[in-house]
């Protein structure tokens, strides 16, 4: 999955601080050299790699450590601020507009997943309880329309069509006029995708954004085209002018490097990420959220709002905060797999799980599989194991009763004993680095 690669070239990069108790200009190098060669072989492009690293060498060297932090844990902490930086610091929000509907036009090159995420969007706004409208205005291609019309269905907002004859800015203001007419509160303008820029698209763009005044002007990009992307969205600006971009196919096999240079290279924000194909799979861009990601620690905010969503019991949310606060025990871990039914998906829960966001599709089959096994070698432990974790760890006559008791290998016993132990390490770090109360001065 995205990321992967990264995380794991980053922590490399992290062990070569391992024995070192300071980070110095000497020592900084090689780990350096590593986030460098990370950022680039995830298609970041040579100049922001390069400011990336100088800015993090810069901040790291010489920097006042509370006590108890590791030169490893410092730096990634300044490495985590630096991407969450480049990223844009913030969730960029969509912006309203005060009077009348507000107008949100699309654009992009074919195929980038234009259309799905008008359907996305369009999701989206009506669970914040807006009312929406669709206009179809890619007269090119009959079949684009028809496609914004079925999405459009089963989302269960209308869309506005004038087929295949009429000029796209009129119908882009005949549309804004039945969204007044039906008071719709945003309108989503779907333009025609064409295979390269040309000045067609981006006279015709100019045209429709006359005609509407749109509030926003959202690009979509392909994640998979890497610094492309974030180019096509700087270009794309110049010309037009936009006010974000929604980057797609972010669950896909990308080196991720678009994620990381859009806003850096255009000055325009990533505002939405698609992660799927489905109508749900689209996502606020928390740089924060992602820059955790990057570095292996899972995303357990979206996981937390993810649950919520799923209307699940004040229970759930529970254990969600339990995992965050590095206490989580076995009767959670029994819980959680209760809430990861109610998820839907085992791998749309663990793809947010600390430790365990870069599973391949087969470890996520075998982890399947597993929670059987985890859930019967839990029932054999007793109250008080279950809340000391570490009994387990130092005993192997413990282990041996258990896996008696329950039908298991002591083996299949040590390996879900580990499984705690390594999310309450990711855990531990997780806090310990990002949140504000082992900040270190001058971060934060
Ligand atoms: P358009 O030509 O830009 O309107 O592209 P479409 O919306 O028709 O999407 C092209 C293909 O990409 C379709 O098969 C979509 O299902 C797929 N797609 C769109 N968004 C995503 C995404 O976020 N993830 C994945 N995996 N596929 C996507």
């Amino acid at each position: 999955a995205v990321f992967d690669q990264l995380s794991i070239s980053l922590e490399n990069a992290w062990k070569k601080l391992a024995n070192e108790d300071k980070i110095t200009s000497d020592n900084i190098k090689e780990p350096m050299k590593e986030v460098r060669r990370a950022l680039l072989e995830a298609d970041v492009s040579l100049p922001v790699a390069r400011r990336f690293v100088t800015n993090v060498q810069s901040k790291a060297i010489g920097q006042e450590v509370a006590k108890g932090v590791k030169p490893q844990q410092q730096l990634i902490k300044v490495v985590a601020d630096e991407l969450k930086a480049l990223m844009g610091l913030e969730l960029a929000p969509l912006v309203y507009s005060r009077i009348g509907p507000t107008v949100i036009l699309l654009a992009g090159l074919q195929g980038v997943g234009k259309t799905t995420a008008a359907g996305k969007l369009a999701l989206y706004l009506k669970k914040q309880d807006k009312k929406v409208l669709m206009v179809a205005t890619d007269v090119y291609r009959p079949a684009a329309i028809d496609q914004l019309v079925t999405l459009g269905k089963q989302v269960d907002v209308p869309v506005f069509e004038m087929g295949t004859t009429a000029k796209p800015p009129e119908i882009a203001r005949k549309g804004l006029a039945e969204a007044k007419r039906i008071k719709a509160d945003v309108v989503l303008v779907d333009t025609a995708g064409r295979l390269q820029i040309n000045k067609d698209m981006m006279n015709e763009l100019k045209e429709i954004k006359k005609a509407v005044k749109p509030t926003e002007i959202l690009l979509v990009v392909d994640a998979m085209t890497g610094q492309e992307a974030a180019g096509l969205v700087a270009s794309f600006n110049q010309e037009v002018g936009i006010t974000g971009a929604i980057l797609t196919k972010l669950d896909g096999d990308s080196r991720g490097g678009a994620a990381l240079s859009v806003k850096e290279v255009s000055g325009k924000p990533i505002k939405f990420t698609g992660e799927g194909e489905a109508m749900t799979a689209l996502e606020p861009f928390y740089p924060e959220r992602m820059a955790q990601r990057i570095l292996g620690m899972g995303d357990v905010l979206t996981l937390v709002e993810r649950a919520e969503e799923a209307m699940m019991t004040e229970e759930s949310a529970r254990i969600a905060e339990r995992m965050m606060s590095a206490k989580f025990d076995f009767t959670d871990m029994l819980k959680q797999t209760e809430m990861i039914a109610r998820f839907g998906s085992m791998s749309a829960f663990l793809k947010l799980m600390p430790g365990m966001n870069k599973l391949s599709n087969t470890e996520i089959r075998e982890a399947e599989k597993n929670a059987k096994t985890m859930r019967a070698v839990i029932h054999s432990m007793t109250v008080d194991e279950r809340a000391k974790p570490d009994l387990l760890a130092s005993s192997p006559s413990r282990r041996r009763r258990i896996a008696k008791g329950c039908g298991k290998t002591e083996r299949q016993v040590s390996e879900v004993i580990q499984q705690l132990f390594t999310m309450r390490a990711r855990m531990q770090n997780l806090s310990a680095i990002m949140s504000g109360k082992t900040a270190m001065p001058g971060m934060g």
